[in-house]
Formats: structure tokens, C-alpha cells, sequence
């Protein structure tokens, strides 16, 4: 074999080990692993991951989680490169030293305070039990607003901490007598008879923020591209889900039936998802009000904006 064709036979094999590395590296590299938990308030992430891969050929994984702190430990020990999270547990995480940033909303409104059907008034809560998910959630500050309007606060009745998927038959056994958290389980309450609903989030905070899509610095460090494109197609994927869309999504997703769904999807919009430095700001003040953390992380150091 003379050396012109030993080296084009060389040439061929390193190309094609040149290829199949790149391929591999390609297909590995383009997925998204996003968290999630199977609530009405992350449908744009849902939406999205139908979209993006046919759009740009990033892939998204979602990973679907039963509760909020078995989420929390997988974003925060980097085994996804975000996820759809009630936003005060991620700023807590931040300001615990993990390194996450928030890059949109889950959702406008989209929440209810539900209580049993004797309860007609803010000030009937006194002596009763409520539940919300976690402390650190706008329904702990929607359940303080509820308070507030009847010149209570939470030491005047008993607070329960329950997974979401617990609260309407809690409700309609009596063992609480009131709850908020993230959707469709409010619609759920209705739905079975056991409650009404008292307030909606609009009622008592105007824009309220409840959940945001992080995701983790290693992320936007390492693939910025990436995460620029995820987040924009985010957003664009929120500006369309109208209520038939998002029905759409959310049967794809969750075993609820039709009416449930409906009265949910009343109560929330997802277009401009941006977190604006006002809606953040105003979310702290509350925060820091109803003792949720006394030093919640600035807007600068948490919110990015600027991809
Ligand atoms: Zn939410």
C-alpha cells in the first residue's frame, strides 16, 4: 500500500470517527431536562416541550415530580437544567447558595382560595383549618391577603401544610376547612361539591406571581445558546396557549375530566411571561411581609432578562 492511499484511508476513518463522536455529543447535548410538577401552572413548559424539538431540534426531557421537594432536591443538586417550581422555594434555594435564575413566569393569576361551603366570609376562617402546599408559596401570602381582609392573621387560625393532590378530599371529609393551591386542584374542591371559592388571586394581589421557570447556571453557562432559544420559545409558547390550547395540553398531560378542567382554565393566563422588576418587587415586599424570608434574593441577582 503506497502512502498516498494509506493516508486517505486514514483521513476516511479518523472523519468518521470524527462524525459519529460529533452525532453522539449532538444528540446528547440537545436535550433539556425540565422538572415539573402535573398542575395546570406548568402548561407553558408542557406546551413548549411539544414545539421546541420540531422548531430548533432541542429536545426537551421533562421529568414530572409528585411534590415540590422531591423537585426541589433534583434542581437543586443540578440533575436538571431547570424546572417549573413555585418561585419563593426557588429564590429560597437561591438564597441558600444554589445557583439558579429565574428567566420567566409559570402563569398570571390562575389561583383560588377555596373553604367549605359554611364558610361565607373572611373573618368565618377564625378557628378553622386551612392548608396550603408549603410556607414558602404565594398561597401562604394569598391565604395572609384572605386573612387580612377580615382583620385576621395566621395566628388566629390553624395553618396545615398538604400536598396538593390531598386538599379536596381533606376538604370534603372536614379534616380542613379551607385551602389554596395550584390548580386544578381548587377547581377539584368545586367540582366535588365540598367548597366554593372565596377569592380569586386577583382579588387580593393584583399580578400576583406564583410560579417561574428557572433554570440552573450551569446551564445558561455552559449551553447559552440553548437556553436562550428554550427560554424565548418558552415565552412564545405561553403567547399561545389560549384556553382551547391549554385544555388541549392539559388532557395530554393529567387524568382530569372535562369540567374540572374548564373552571380551572378560567382562573389563569399565560401570555408575557416576562418577570417585570415592578411584579418581582412587589412579590418581595410580600414576602418579607408575611415572614416567608427576611432577605429574599434582589432582582438583579435573580432575574434574567438579557439573553
Ligand atoms: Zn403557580
Amino acid at each position: 500500500m503506497n502512502r498516498k492511499i494509506l493516508s486517505l484511508i486514514t483521513a476516511g476513518v479518523l472523519s468518521a470517527a470524527v462524525l459519529t463522536r460529533c452525532g453522539k455529543e449532538k444528540s446528547e447535548k440537545d436535550s433539556v431536562k425540565i422538572a415539573y410538577l402535573p398542575i395546570t401552572h406548568s402548561l407553558a413548559v408542557l406546551e413548549e416541550a411539544e414545539e421546541l424539538e420540531k422548531q430548533n431540534g432541542i429536545k426537551v426531557e421533562l421529568v414530572k415530580f409528585g411534590s415540590w421537594p422531591e423537585l426541589l432536591d433534583a434542581l437543586n443538586s443540578n440533575k436538571v437544567d431547570g424546572a417549573s417550581v413555585l418561585i419563593e422555594l426557588a429564590m429560597k434555594s437561591k438564597q441558600e447558595g444554589v445557583g439558579i435564575k429565574a428567566v420567566a413566569l409559570g402563569h398570571h393569576d390562575g389561583n383560588v382560595v377555596i373553604v367549605s361551603n359554611d364558610i361565607n366570609s373572611a373573618e368565618d376562617l377564625k378557628g378553622k383549618t386551612f392548608a396550603i402546599p408549603h410556607r414558602q408559596s404565594s398561597h401562604n401570602i394569598l391565604l395572609n391577603e384572605t386573612l387580612a381582609k377580615g382583620g385576621l392573621t395566621v395566628d388566629d387560625i390553624n395553618v396545615t401544610e398538604l400536598a396538593p393532590t390531598e386538599m379536596p378530599s381533606a376538604l370534603a371529609s372536614g379534616q380542613i376547612d379551607g385551602y389554596c393551591v395550584a390548580e386544578p386542584f381548587g377547581a377539584m374542591g368545586v367540582s366535588t361539591g365540598a367548597g366554593k371559592v372565596l377569592y380569586s388571586s386577583e382579588e387580593l394581589w393584583d399580578d400576583s406571581i406564583c410560579c417561574g421557570l428557572v433554570l440552573t447556571d450551569s446551564f445558561i453557562e455552559n449551553r447559552t445558546e440553548d437556553a436562550k432559544s428554550f427560554t424565548e420559545s418558552y415565552k412564545a409558547a405561553g403567547n399561545n396557549l389560549d384556553k382551547e390550547t391549554a385544555k388541549a395540553t392539559a388532557k395530554k398531560y393529567f387524568k382530569q375530566n372535562d369540567e374540572v378542567l374548564e373552571t380551572s382554565l378560567q382562573w389563569i393566563s399565560f401570555d408575557n411571561l416576562e418577570i417585570t422588576e415592578d411584579t418581582y418587587n412587589a412579590l418581595t415586599d410580600k414576602v418579607k411581609k408575611y415572614g416567608l424570608s427576611d432577605n429574599p434574593p434582589a432582582y438583579s441577582e435573580f432575574v434574567k432578562n438579557d439573553f
